[in-house]
């Protein structure tokens, strides 16, 4: 009964995720040609950005929190596990998911963890948790299960009747039923559990003021895109956002950061906050396509003005937009519109 609602779920969001679409890009304001919906998949050219993460964060916080975590399965595969194993599944298990959020480009579920009482009945008569038992007498009562998509991870919501896909590395099985499956087949995404109060790094985006943003960069002497991707200034902006904020910036990702003037920065705080608030809502719409296990479009998102765009006219003045390879990364601009 439970599967086949969920089907039926599915099948009417992807209608109504691509009807949403269409009208998201007319309403801005792109010419007459750019009508149809030409949302590109993420994958598998380009890596979960800011937008996306808070997008896949804010659907599993609708869909498990409040849930609790019956038991956890890790596979064998070392690389995507940030913390031992046994550590992982000591701190998952019995743990009430309290709420899903994002942290930079980090998924982070906040745990209620068991009590001494719970970690006694829960650890009698299993073997394999033995090890796991004495370290829960050692955790904190709260703490945070943290996930990095990496390149091509994801976390999803599945029946636990659904295949088990290729390259599942964690399987936490919740009370209500579900699971929570973490795949990720190139294992760049990573898994790890820290005591509450985890700290990527780095200022949030979305959060930070006009003048604190501006002091971030103010005076460096690295051309501002390096800047803005630099991770320990601002947190979560990727290759793609950065280069769609500058050029509504008007802004060359080459400038070196020092040569901005304030008023610029002005306009590139509002830019940066624009373009990662519109993301998110698109994602919005298409949510239940990268939360829900047997969603496999992979992520939507805003038809780029000038990323991947190298020699297509520019959508504001028709020059050719242009193409520079700024420390190790593609950046594209239009050299008419950006200076
Ligand atoms: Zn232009």
């Amino acid at each position: 009964m439970y599967a086949l609602a969920y089907r039926i779920g599915q099948r009417r969001s992807k209608e109504s995720r691509l009807s949403a679409l269409g009208f998201r890009l007319s309403a801005l304001g792109f010419g007459c040609e750019s009508l149809e919906p030409k949302a590109e998949s993420l994958y598998p050219d380009t890596v979960p950005e800011l937008p996306e993460v808070e997008t896949i964060a804010q659907g599993l916080n609708k869909r498990v929190s409040g849930d609790m975590i019956d038991s956890v399965w890790i596979g064998s595969r070392p690389q995507p596990l940030k913390s031992p194993a046994v550590t992982i599944a000591a701190t998952l298990e019995g743990g009430r998911i309290v709420r899903v959020h994002r942290a930079g480009k980090h998924i982070v579920f906040d745990l209620e963890t068991a009590g001494e009482g719970f970690d006694k009945r829960k650890s009698s008569g299993r073997k394999e948790t033995r090890q796991a038992a004495s370290l829960h007498r050692a955790r904190e009562r709260n703490a945070q299960w943290i996930v990095h998509l990496g390149m091509t991870g994801r976390m999803v919501v599945s029946d636990p009747a659904a295949e088990i896909a290729k390259h599942t590395h964690l399987i936490a099985k919740l009370s209500s039923g579900r699971e929570l499956r973490f795949i990720d087949p190139r294992m760049f995404g990573k898994v790890s559990v820290s005591p509450a109060g985890f700290d990527p790094g780095g200022v949030e985006p979305l959060e930070v003021g006009e003048d604190q943003f501006t002091a971030l960069f103010w005076g460096r002497k690295t051309p501002i895109k390096s800047a803005l991707l630099n991770q320990k200034l601002l947190r979560g902006v990727g290759n793609i956002y950065a280069d769609e904020a500058l050029f509504r910036a008007g802004i060359r990702p080459r400038r070196r950061a020092a040569a901005i003037s304030r008023e610029q920065y002005r306009k590139l705080h509002q830019t940066v906050q624009e373009v990662l608030r519109e993301a998110i809502a698109l994602g919005g719409s298409s949510i239940s396509d990268y939360v829900d296990a047997d969603g496999e479009e992979g992520f939507f998102q805003l038809r780029h003005r000038v990323y991947g765009r190298e020699g297509e006219p520019c959508l504001v003045c028709r020059t050719a937009i242009k193409r520079v390879v700024l420390t190790g990364r593609s950046s594209h601009y239009c050299p008419k519109c950006q200076k």
